[in-house]
């Protein structure tokens, strides 16, 4: 039975090294505050926000919620966007994904100050990643990095395989893994021959967004398994991107569903509100 990689423990043990970061700025007289915005109000996104504004009072930082309206045009998004980047008392700034369809996502991402863009989502902060220049990393993969390093998961040399290319996880994860030294391959809808591709992984990375779609026939004896799907099965339970039950009798490690890699995105998040101070 494989190792399970405690996401939940490890998230509590960065939102308290946070937290500690925190009180010291503080004695300094330095405050950190995020600003929230949200647009109409998706039950799910809310859910999301309201996590996201207990984190930030768990680790001690003001949170500054902007509720909008779901006919908020994108003029008056950017307006407030712009007034925040302006402001000295705001260190982070993050609108949750997804916006209304009259609205353009890139548009909106491309107007956070990307000294403010805790997400990591900014074509700046991608870019610095990409050539290894400071900057905020996509929270969902930096806390995969997180997880692998404080379960004492070598990463140097291995073969990982990223399977998902999206912009928020994919992507960022694979630049990750070959800054952590891995030699990466990533696979995607087009891949021929995945099951083969898989099979050589040391370390196995599941963003493909379909439930348990990563069962044991794809998984080396031994190599560990990082599963970043979340979803709702018939039954309202959640489950993963990987069949866990198949997977974990080969796997050496694996991340569960809930518990995984999920609780890891917010404490990111918090470490990514306090590393703004050294950034601005
Ligand atoms: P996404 O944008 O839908 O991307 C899915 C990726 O999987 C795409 O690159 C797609 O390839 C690839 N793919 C789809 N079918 C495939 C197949 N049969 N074989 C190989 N590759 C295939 O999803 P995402 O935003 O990256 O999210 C992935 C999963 O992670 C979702 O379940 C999401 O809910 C979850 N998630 C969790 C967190 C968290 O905090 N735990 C955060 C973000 C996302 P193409 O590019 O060719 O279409």
């Amino acid at each position: 039975m494989a190792q399970i990689i405690d996401g939940k423990m490890i998230s509590t043990m960065i939102k308290d090294e946070c937290k500690e970061r925190v009180a010291a700025y503080k004695e300094q007289g330095k405050e950190i505050c995020l600003a929230v915005i949200q647009v109409g109000n998706d039950p799910a996104s809310s859910v999301y926000v309201n996590n996201k504004k207990k984190a930030c009072a768990y680790i001690g930082i003001e949170s500054l919620s902007y509720e909008l309206e779901e006919e908020t045009t994108q003029d008056e998004l950017l307006k407030l966007i712009e007034e925040l980047n302006g402001r000295k008392d705001v260190n982070g700034i993050l609108v949750q994904l997804p916006v209304p369809g009259h609205i353009d996502e890139n548009a909106i991402i491309r107007a956070i100050d990307p000294k403010k863009d805790v997400d990591g989502f900014h074509p700046q902060s991608v870019g610095a990643l990409c050539i290894g220049q400071p900057g905020f990393v996509s929270c969902t993969p930096a806390g995969i990095i997180e997880l692998l390093k404080r379960s004492n998961v070598d990463i140097c040399g291995k073969n990982c395989v990223v399977i998902g290319r999206s912009n928020i996880v994919g992507k960022p994860m694979a630049l990750l893994m070959l800054r952590e030294n891995a030699t990466v391959t990533v696979a995607h809808s087009k891949t021929q021959d995945l099951r083969e591709i898989c099979k050589r992984a040391d370390i196995l990375i599941v963003a493909i967004g379909k439930p348990k779609f990563i069962d044991a026939s794809y998984v080396k004896e031994g190599a560990v398994v990082i599963d970043v799907g979340i979803h709702r099965n018939e039954n309202n339970k959640l489950c993963g991107d990987v069949d866990f039950e198949s997977v974990s009798k080969v796997a050496s490690a694996i991340t569960p569903v809930p518990g995984g890699v999920g609780p890891m995105t917010i404490a990111m998040l918090m470490k990514n509100c306090v590393d703004s101070v050294l950034l601005q």
